[in-house]
């Protein structure tokens, strides 16, 4: 792999501060998706050792959250510049193990970074209030305090920045924190605990566990002393942690899947439309929960841009993310692979045309060809559900009434696009949109300083900003009689 520091590598978990392996001994092998070559073994821990690093996380949690605010953003600024400095080793784990090109990579690093020196500054500004009180002899204030111990359970499309977007919130906020990342990628977030520890985090702060996802869910889930649990993933494992988290009554976020609609007007900049379109739908393949799901592009628009996106994704060049100029890496696995077929065939059975792509790419393995289907009607699948792949589905719209139905008409609401250039139908669409996220003529909405997350079934709570703090954190109120 041709790491700089190869000792960033970690096959172990991360459990109290030491590298620990499962007590069977058994492992779950990672993947390489653009070539399926065995990168290294992780241990297949179970619900025993899932309770030793909750009782880890318990045990450092009364030191930590008594540290002050300062204290623990130097923790996590010394965390945040050991990844810079790391950052094209954290790169190169994360394209061998997700298959996202390395330019990609390395801007996941950074934005990844960037939450932990976000949340290090932030930490020190969780004020309370005092408010004015109705009784001459009584005064009011509240104090926030640590939620407790907290579990995150991560998906394999951000590898490092969905860990670090839980992460270091919940550390900056006082709580210890237990991640289990997606089986798919692993060794980002092995790495990520590797800089923790040389970071100085104490002991059982920050624990990473891998193993079957559901023994390990159960766990975080059921156990009496998880204050809280935040996942990102699909809506159908949410909707399941949810319902396992009711019997003891946790504070859960849900982050789950998207539709995202990306609308074009007819009074749209063409050229900017199509660029926006370009990062919107192939950033990572297509594997994002914000990534733009249905294009609804107005009559008036629809041949121009057809034309020009249409030129834009046949320059695309797919392959294998370490390669130099790879714009589109494999899919993850070969069942996102037979998805995105199963799809396209209900979608053209049912009339829509294939204009570009639409088939696995010659490559072979899970590369797939970059698409453009248009014809894409409400009663398709691939107008429903969440494509996750490098598939760019249209559908033509007629007006705005039109184009607002369409795109509510789904379960999902986190992100949105469009774009036009009328500032009160912008203002307008901006709040007809069912959604937690809306790009208005920009093809790309994360940042770390603004709170992302979404509605409907796409989950809530909010991550990222000074929102994504508060997650971790209670308010209490004080009544003091004077
Ligand atoms: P995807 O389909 O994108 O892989 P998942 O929701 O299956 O999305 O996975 C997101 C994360 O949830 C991963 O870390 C995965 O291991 C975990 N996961 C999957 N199934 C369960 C489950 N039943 N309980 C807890 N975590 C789960």
């Amino acid at each position: 792999m041709n790491l700089t520091d190869p000792s960033l590598l970690r096959s172990r978990c991360y459990v109290h501060g030491h590298w620990i392996s499962a007590d069977s001994g058994a492992f779950v092998p990672v993947i390489n998706p653009a070539t399926g070559e065995e990168i290294a073994r992780v241990p297949a821990l179970g619900a025993i050792e899932t309770r030793r690093a909750i009782d880890a996380a318990a045990g450092a949690f009364a030191a930590w959250r008594q540290r002050t605010a300062r204290e623990r953003a130097g923790f996590l600024k010394r965390w945040h510049r050991l990844i810079l400095d790391n950052q094209e080793d954290l790169a190169r784990v994360l394209t061998l193990e997700n298959g996202k090109p390395l330019t990609e990579a390395r801007g996941e690093v950074e934005y990844g970074a960037e939450f932990i020196e976000w949340f290090a500054e932030e930490a020190v500004r969780a004020y309370g209030e005092t408010i004015p009180s109705p009784w001459s002899d009584r005064r009011i204030v509240t104090i926030k305090q640590p939620v407790g111990v907290c579990a995150a359970i991560t998906p394999w499309n951000f590898p490092l920045a969905m860990v670090t977007r839980k992460c270091a919130a919940a550390l900056a906020a006082g709580c210890t924190v237990i991640v289990k990342p997606a089986l798919e990628t692993p060794l980002t977030a092995l790495a990520l605990a590797e800089l923790a520890d040389r970071a100085g985090i104490p002991p059982g702060v920050l624990n990473i566990v891998t193993g079957p996802a559901e023994d390990i869910g159960r766990e975080f889930t059921a156990h009496p002393k998880i204050g809280k649990l935040s996942f990102t993933g699909s809506t159908e494992v949410g909707r399941q942690l949810m319902a396992h988290a009711a019997s003891t009554l946790k504070r859960v976020a849900l982050e789950l899947g998207g539709n995202a609609p990306f609308i074009v007007f007819a009074d749209a900049d063409p050229e900017e439309a199509v660029s926006g379109a370009i990062s919107a739908k192939f950033r990572n393949g297509g594997q994002s929960c914000v990534a733009a799901n249905r294009f609804l592009v107005e009559e008036g628009i629809h041949l121009t841009f057809m034309q020009r996106l249409a030129e834009r994704i046949a320059a695309l060049h797919v392959g294998p993310g370490w390669e130099e100029g790879v714009s589109v890496g494999p899919l993850i696995h070969s069942r996102a692979v037979e998805k995105i077929e199963v799809l396209i065939a209900e979608a053209v059975a049912k009339g829509a045309e294939i204009i570009i792509g639409g088939k696995r790419h010659v490559l072979g393995g899970n590369f797939f060809e970059p698409t453009l289907i248009t014809g894409v009607r409400p009663t398709m699948r691939l107008f429903n559900e969440e494509i996750f792949g490098p598939v760019a589905a249209v559908t033509m719209f007629r007006d705005e009434a039109e184009a607002i139905a369409l795109a509510n008409a789904t379960d999902y609401g986190l992100a949105a696009y469009f774009y036009t250039q009328d500032l009160k139908r912008a203002w307008r669409m901006a709040e007809a949109l069912e959604c937690g996220m809306v790009g208005i003529n920009v093809g790309r909405v994360s940042t770390t300083v603004a709170p992302f997350g979404g509605l409907k079934h796409s989950g809530f709570g909010r991550e990222g900003s000074h929102y994504g703090l508060e997650e971790y954190l209670e308010v209490k109120y004080l009544c003091f009689g004077v």
